[in-house]
């Protein structure tokens, strides 16, 4: 079984990457595939920048070419609603895009247009695997819901209130619901675990930039513990 992990940037992969037990690196889309080793498991780990078309791309090469049976998307979000807090860990239940709009045709904002599904779920062993793996990092605060990805990143207490009425969006990011869709396209089972960098209001980017360290540590301390239990 080889397992394809993906974050965004590459300080949310950094601290993996030095665990990783290296066997080839690859660039393909101009992101680096790393095929080796990590904590017991055959992974593929790669950097696939910002973004739902860059996430989209790197999610394919990954089921088509390095033939993955599994995907983790690990990296960090903005949590929405006043009882989450940056280091926070958010484990996606489902994942809906809020950025497609298609509601001039009657449709429900967040429907891919003739697509069979409304929202992208994760697979549910991965699911509880990763709710057992922040179990046991006790002093870690864990939420399980729906993420809302889109091509944006969210500054807007507005914003914030919408994604929560439309979507019950527990928090928000830019790359989870595009890996989804290629996964769900390609019935590959997939989970996505963020953890809080910013509650997404108004000072969001400030805050981005003081907690990311912590919200990487976090997620990343999750991701090893999922892969050390399996
Ligand atoms: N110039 C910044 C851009 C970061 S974009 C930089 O290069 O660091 C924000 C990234 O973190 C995206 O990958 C997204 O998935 C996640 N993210 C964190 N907080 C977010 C928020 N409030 N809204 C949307 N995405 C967020």
């Amino acid at each position: 079984m080889t397992i394809g992990i993906i974050a965004a940037m590459a300080e949310e992969l950094e601290i993996l990457l030095k665990d990783l037990v290296l066997e080839e690196k690859i660039k393909k889309a101009n992101m680096t595939f790393h095929k080796g080793q990590l904590y017991g498991n055959n992974v593929v780990a790669v950097v696939c920048g910002i973004g739902k078309v860059n996430s989209a791309i790197c999610t394919q090469i990954l089921v088509s070419e390095y033939k993955v049976n599994k995907v983790i998307n690990v990296g960090v979000a903005g949590g929405i609603g006043k009882d989450i807090y940056p280091g926070d860990i958010v484990i996606a239940e489902n994942l809906v895009q809020h950025d497609m709009d298609t509601t001039a045709f009657g449709d429900k904002i967040g429907q891919i247009p003739r697509l069979d599904t409304f929202d992208f779920k994760c697979d549910k062993e991965m699911v509880s695997l990763a709710q057992r793996a922040c179990k046991e990092i006790s002093e870690l605060n864990s939420f399980t819901g729906r993420i809302a990805s889109g091509d944006q990143f969210v500054a807007n207490i507005e914003k914030i209130r919408w994604l929560d009425k439309e979507f019950g969006a527990i928090s928000c990011e830019m790359e989870g619901a595009s890996i989804a869709q290629v996964c769900y396209l390609n019935s590959v089972p997939f989970v996505v675990i963020r953890s809080i960098s910013d509650n997404a209001n108004n000072g969001a980017h400030m805050d981005y930039e003081k907690f990311i360290p912590v919200a990487v540590k976090n997620s990343t301390r999750i991701l090893k513990r999922m892969l050390e239990m399996i």
